[in-house]
């Protein structure tokens, strides 16, 4: 169809923020090429993830270049794994699962495979998972059989109608769910029972059996994998913030070397260990259990946050450093706001770390004067 010139004249006149707009968006076009995403609404937020492998006596001079470098891209893994599914639009959960399932993997983290043996030489697993979004929690204490607690953890916030399973029953629900199990010997490492070893020999305490299925002791020297471990706290943990600006946070351990009776750590409680709400943080913690119980640390984090309305910074550090040093509660956190505030603090000599933002490069730290 034809139109009159002065149709198109008419139009401008009565519309003229139409027009507008109409070319402001063609302009940006010329600027920028279509992708697959132009459809969708753009991200409101950047995201960002941080995590931790704990924390304790962690020195150089204690620390060969070795192990560093096995620390370093441990680290490196596990952020990159958390990235790239935040990257994609993935959710805080997923990104936190990941992560941890990476570590959890790994044998040098205490978490999953290369948990810390309990004074009875099995080794009893802690986790728990929450999402800020919802305010939903999972949580599982005392696990020997999950390949990854943290997916447990999940499925008990998921699948029941409960936050915190425990032991046996913990272990059944996990078959019942369809997790993978593994063996005792699966999450066996010969320096994780040698740091059982000497703290048994140090507390006068019996040495159980070597597990079954287990290779003998190595004869010799033993390596850097194979020599006892004094990290001690090398639980891991790890909060995000998604584009669509909901955080979550998760812990997994393996808790302390030969504890007893079926000690429960703060890992696995929500609040003392581990916590996300999108009105204030989210906070994964690492250090002597004990303590972050009884000092509710991720819930005060964010609670300071939320109602006093401090900085996240200032609010880690006023849990860690100014509630927690000064009785010898050792330990560190990372945290995260919906708002893309992150912080880590600790009053170790060492915190095994890691952050990630939007729009730039993976950030791996262990040492206290390290960023
Ligand atoms: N917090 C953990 C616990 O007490 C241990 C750790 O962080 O390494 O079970």
């Amino acid at each position: 169809m034809k139109r009159h010139p002065l149709a198109a004249l008419l139009i401008c006149a009565i519309f003229p923020t139409l027009i507008m707009t109409a070319s402001a968006q063609s302009s940006e076009r010329l600027h920028r090429p279509a992708t697959a995403h132009d459809a969708a609404p753009a991200p409101l937020h950047k995201w960002a993830v941080v995590l931790h492998g704990g924390a304790g006596v962690i020195e150089r001079s204690s620390m060969s270049p070795e192990a560093e470098k096995q620390y370093r891209d441990g680290l490196n893994q596990a952020i990159t794994a958390a990235g790239d599914v935040l990257n994609k639009g993935g959710s805080a959960m997923d990104a936190v699962e990941a992560a941890i399932e990476v570590m959890e993997d790994n044998p040098l983290f205490n978490a999953g495979r290369g948990a810390v043996f309990a004074a009875n030489g099995t080794n009893q697993m802690d986790a728990a998972i929450m999402d800020g979004a919802t305010m939903r929690a999972g949580a599982v204490a005392d696990v020997q059989y999950t390949k990854n607690p943290i997916a447990l953890a999940r499925a008990v916030m998921e699948k029941t109608q409960f936050v915190m399973l425990s032991g046996t029953g913990a272990d059944e629900f996990s078959l019942q769910a369809g997790l993978q199990q593994e063996r005792r010997s699966y999450f066996f490492t010969e320096r994780r029972w040698q740091s059982l070893v000497q703290e048994l020999r140090k507390e006068n305490l019996p040495i159980p059996l070597r597990p079954v299925g287990v290779p003998p002791p190595p004869p010799g020297q033993l390596s850097f994998f194979e020599s006892p471990d004094n990290h001690k706290y090398g639980t891991v943990g790890v909060v995000a913030l998604d584009q669509h600006g909901n955080v979550a946070a998760g812990t997994s351990t393996g808790g302390l070397t030969a504890k007893r009776w079926d000690r429960i750590g703060d890992s696995p409680i929500i609040g003392a260990g581990t916590y996300a709400s999108n009105e204030s943080c989210a906070v994964s913690g690492t250090g002597i259990g004990e303590y972050f119980i009884r000092y509710t640390v991720t819930r005060t984090i964010c609670a300071l946050v939320q109602y006093r309305h401090m900085r996240l910074q200032a609010a880690a550090d006023e849990v860690i450093q100014k509630q927690l040093a000064p009785i010898h509660g050792d330990g560190g956190v990372i945290a995260i706001t919906p708002d893309g505030q992150i912080a880590w603090s600790f009053n170790t000599p060492g915190m095994f770390r890691a952050k990630l933002r939007e729009d730039g490069k993976p950030e791996i730290a262990i040492y206290h004067d390290e960023p």
